[in-house]
């Protein structure tokens, strides 16, 4: 069987080569008889993994020894928590920006442990980014929360807000989508299933002199100095996933790196967003200026076409199309795993949709 086009928005796809190594690998992992699954993470073996990974991900985004990389359970929502609890004291003011679901999820998290102001925000419609000399900001906030990539929304931020207080990203559904300064930030973090590998692992970039601080009550699992003191293995980690992130790693770098992922994935939204804007019958509800290139919402012109859209992309192997429950329509999700001939088909089916329902 060949396998279908995917634009899921989480979990997404995965690269090819990565999942036929995985599987060649799977019951003798180089000669060793046995799956990476099954060995000590603290022996040699998964220690170089490990190291590899780590490695790998800070070659593709050029972090300097000035951050730690955490590779942590719990995806980006368990980070949620672990944000006021590492940076701020408790009942601290922080200053959170509100641009869609995922930027309310952690808001929603964060006021369990501190005093959140909302900096600026975007409701009710979520589609637009509000320009920073519009904001409040909160001089004594411990630290300013935004979400640079809405995935659901499919808003992003094409800058990077220019603030005196440390800058935390969620940045799941956007890392390792191009080049990122990371100087820029305090706090950089993800959930893996998007661009970076298997749900259920998160991915923390984290400025060193930030560690240490966090408060008395804080779980170890969610204590950044106790994890990067214990190299991400207080306990027993995700270790497959950690495994498999290392391959996605490893296929970025012989693809030609961020600089190369980030040609693609323009030449693919680009492609997407034109064909949409040239069309009277799809429509896109995200403000022009801060359209995502990783996710992109459509409406169709007559909302009673969405079943027989998503039955006939279904059965021309377009998977995942269907738009998130709270906003509807559709969304193509267009990763770093996504070919420029997933988005062609997916362009053609649209064509001759129109022409024959629209
Ligand atoms: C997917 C996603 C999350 C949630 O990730 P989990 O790993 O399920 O916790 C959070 N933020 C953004 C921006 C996302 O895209």
């Amino acid at each position: 069987m060949t396998r279908a086009y995917n634009f899921a928005a989480g979990p997404a796809a995965l690269p090819e080569p990565v999942l036929k190594q995985a599987q060649a690998e799977l019951l003798n992992w180089g000669e060793r008889g046995l799956s990476v699954m099954e060995v000590s993470h603290r022996g040699p073996e998964f220690m170089a993994v490990a190291e590899q990974a780590e490695t790998d991900f800070r070659a593709l985004l050029d972090i300097s020894d000035e951050y730690a990389v955490l590779f942590l359970h719990g995806g980006a929502s368990m980070q949620f928590s672990a944000i006021p609890m590492n940076l701020a004291p408790t009942g601290g003011e922080v200053d959170y920006v509100c641009t869609g679901h995922w930027s309310k999820k952690a808001i929603h998290e964060a006021r369990k442990f501190a005093d959140v102001q909302i900096a600026a925000t975007n409701e009710p419609e979520c589609n637009y980014i509000p320009p920073l000399k519009e904001w409040h900001l909160n001089e004594r906030a411990a630290y300013l929360h935004y979400t640079p990539n809405e995935t659901i929304q499919g808003v992003e931020f094409h800058w990077i807000p220019e603030v005196a207080t440390p800058l935390v990203a969620d940045m799941s559904s956007t890392l390792l989508s191009r080049p990122l300064p990371v100087d820029r930030f305090a706090v950089i973090y993800a959930g893996a299933q998007k661009n970076i590998g298997l749900a259920g692992l998160a991915v923390v970039i984290v400025r060193k002199d930030l560690l240490g601080k966090a408060r008395a009550q804080t779980p170890a699992l969610l204590d950044w100095a106790v994890m990067a003191e214990s190299g991400s293995m207080q306990n027993t980690p995700p270790t497959f996933a950690w495994y498999l992130t290392g391959l996605v790693l490893q296929w970025i770098r012989s693809e030609g790196g961020l600089v190369e992922m980030e040609r693609r994935n323009k030449r693919k939204a680009d492609k997407l967003y034109t064909f949409i804007e040239d069309s009277s019958f799809y429509r896109t509800p995200v403000a022009a200026k801060c359209r995502s290139c990783m996710n992109i919402p459509f409406i169709l012109a007559d909302a009673d076409l969405d079943k027989v859209f998503l039955e006939k992309t279904q059965q021309q192997g377009l998977l995942n199309l269907k738009g998130h429950r709270s906003v509807g329509g559709m969304r193509a999700s267009l990763y770093n795993a996504v070919s420029e001939q997933a988005v062609d088909a997916l362009i053609a089916f649209m064509q001759d949709f129109e022409a024959t329902q629209g």
